[in-house]
C-alpha cells in the first residue's frame, strides 16, 4: 500500500486545533534539568520522547538518594539498608499497580523494558500453550517488540501469524476483523498506541472480540501508558507491556502486567537467585508471584527513580496529560498541513492519536531533516523507528517523527516548523 494523503487540508479535515492545554509546559520543563542545556548554540527543543522521555529533577534525586543513603540488595538482608531498598523496591510495585487501575501487587512483574515483557509471554505462555494449526494475531502497525517475538514463536511452534491490516489514514482496517480472529486463535497482541502513526487503537473492542473467541490480548503499551490514562480494570487486557523510560522513569526497567491465574501457570523464563522456593542438589520450585518472575537483583534504583516518575505523573494527572497531548497534535497537524511540501503520516483526528508525528519530503531525506533541525537545537528522530515493514507499507524507507510530551510547548512547534521550512528552502535550492 502506497499512502497518498499529501495534506491537502488545513487542520486535517477541519479538525479544529483546541489551543487551551491545562499544563503549564514551561513550568514543566524548568524540572527537566537537561532542557535548560543548549544544543548547537540553541534552545534544546526535545521533540523525541517517543524514542525514550527526559527525566525530572524529582527523579534524578530519588535515584542519587537512593544510592547516597539506602543502598542494599532486596529480599534477602537483614540490616537496615537491605530492609529500606526492599521496601523501596516493592513499594514501586504497590505505586504501578495503583497506577495501572489498582490492580493486583503480584500482577505486576519488573522487566527490563517493553521488549522483555513481550518476550516474556512469547516465552512463558506461547511456548506452553501454542501448537501448529493454532493462530497468533498481530496488526501491521507494530514495532519489532511486539513483531519479531511471535514470528519466531510461530517458527518454533508452528502456529500462524495473521494480520490485521491498516488503512490510508493509518488505523487498524476492522472489516474482516471476525474472520482474522477466528476460533484457532490463541492470543492476539497489538500496541495501544503507534509509535510511528500515532494512532491509537480501539483495544477495549478488540480485547472484547477476541475474548469471546477465547483468546488472550497482549497489549504494548510502551506508547500508552506514558500519554493515557489506562486503567487494566476497564481495558481487561491480559498482559500490558510497557518501559519506564518512556514515562519520565529511568531507563533498564519496565513492566509486564498480566493477569494472576495466567502467571500461575506459566513458566518462568530465567531461573537462578531470588525467584526460587526451595532448591536442593536434584530439584528447586519457584516462589510466589511476582517473584518467581524476577530471577536475580533487580534494578532496585530504577524502580525507585521509577516511582519518583509514577508520582509526578499521578501529580499532573494523567486526563491532564492527554488533554495537553491532543491541543500539541492538533496544532502540530495543522502547523504541519502548512508545509505543502511535507506529507503526513498516520490519523488526521487529534482525538484518535497521540503526539508521534511522522512525516516525509521529496526533497530532503529524514536524516538529512534531523542533521539539520539538530543544527538548530531541535531533537527528532529519523528512521524506520522499529517498524521497518509499516515503513515499507507506507512506501518508504524512512521518516522523520517529532514527538511531544509534557514539557513541550505550541513554541516548540512552532520552531520545528521554521526549521522545517528552512531545511526544505535549503535541500530543495528554493
Ligand atoms: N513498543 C512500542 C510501540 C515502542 O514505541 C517501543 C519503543 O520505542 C517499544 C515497544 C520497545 O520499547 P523498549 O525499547 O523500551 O523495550
Amino acid at each position: 500500500m502506497k499512502t497518498d494523503h499529501v495534506n491537502t487540508c488545513p487542520a486535517g479535515n477541519n479538525i479544529q486545533a483546541p489551543n487551551k492545554t491545562p499544563l503549564d509546559a514551561d513550568k514543566i520543563r524548568n524540572d527537566f534539568p537537561i532542557l535548560s542545556r543548549k544544543v548547537n548554540g540553541k534552545r534544546l527543543v526535545y521533540l523525541d520522547s517517543a524514542a525514550t522521555a527526559q527525566k525530572p529533577r524529582q527523579v534524578i534525586d530519588a535515584i542519587a538518594s537512593y544510592y547516597t543513603d539506602h543502598n542494599a540488595n532486596v529480599h534477602r538482608g537483614l540490616h537496615t539498608l537491605a530492609e529500606e531498598a526492599t521496601a523501596a523496591y516493592e513499594r514501586a510495585r504497590d505505586k504501578t499497580a495503583k497506577f495501572i487501575g489498582s490492580v493486583k501487587r503480584e500482577e505486576i512483574i519488573f522487566t527490563r523494558n517493553t521488549t522483555e515483557a513481550i518476550n516474556m509471554v512469547a516465552h512463558s505462555w506461547g511456548r506452553h500453550n501454542l501448537k501448529h494449526g493454532q493462530r497468533i494475531v498481530i496488526t501491521q502497525m507494530e514495532h519489532h517488540a511486539n513483531l519479531v517475538p511471535w514470528i519466531v514463536l510461530a517458527k518454533i511452534t508452528g502456529a500462524e501469524l495473521e494480520y490485521i491490516p491498516i488503512d490510508a489514514d493509518g488505523y487498524l482496517h476492522l472489516k474482516d476483523i471476525n474472520d482474522i480472529i477466528n476460533s484457532r486463535t490463541r492470543i492476539v497482541a497489538l500496541t495501544h498506541m503507534s509509535n510511528l502513526l500515532g494512532t491509537i487503537n480501539p483495544v477495549e473492542d478488540i480485547i472484547d472480540l477476541a475474548h469471546k473467541k477465547n483468546a488472550l490480548v497482549l497489549v504494548d503499551g510502551a506508547q500508552g501508558v506514558p500519554h493515557l490514562p489506562v486503567d487494566m480494570k476497564t481495558m481487561n487486557a491480559d498482559f500490558y507491556a510497557f518501559s519506564a523510560h518512556k514515562m519520565l522513569g529511568p531507563t533498564g526497567i519496565g513492566v509486564l502486567y498480566a493477569k494472576d491465574d495466567l502467571l500461575g501457570e506459566m513458566q518462568p523464563m530465567q531461573y537462578g537467585g531470588e525467584m526460587i522456593n526451595e532448591v536442593r542438589y536434584n530439584f528447586a520450585d519457584w516462589a510466589e508471584l511476582p517473584w518467581k518472575f524476577e530471577a536475580g537483583t533487580p534494578n532496585i534504583a530504577g524502580a525507585v527513580g521509577f516511582s519518583a516518575a509514577l508520582d509526578y505523573l499521578e501529580d499532573l494527572g494523567m486526563e491532564k496529560i492527554r488533554e495537553h497531548d491532543k491541543m500539541l497534535i492538533a496544532y502540530a497537524l495543522e502547523r504541519l498541513a502548512e508545509l505543502r511540501q511535507f506529507k503526513v503520516f498516520g490519523p488526521k483526528n487529534p482525538e484518535h492519536r497521540g503526539g508521534a508525528v511522522s512525516f516525509v519530503s521529496p526533497h530532503v531525506h529524514p536524516h538529512d531533516l534531523a542533521q539539520f533541525l539538530d543544527m538548530q537545537g531541535i531533537a527528532i528522530r529519523a528512521g524506520h523507528h522499529c517498524a521497518q515493514p509499516l515503513t515499507k507499507l507506507l512506501g518508504e524507507s524512512s521518516t522523520a517523527r517529532a514527538s511531544f510530551y509534557i514539557y513541550n510547548s505550541q513554541k516548540d512547534i512552532d520552531e520545528l516548523i521554521t526549521a522545517l521550512e528552512a531545511a526544505w528552502r535549503y535541500f530543495a535550492h528554493v
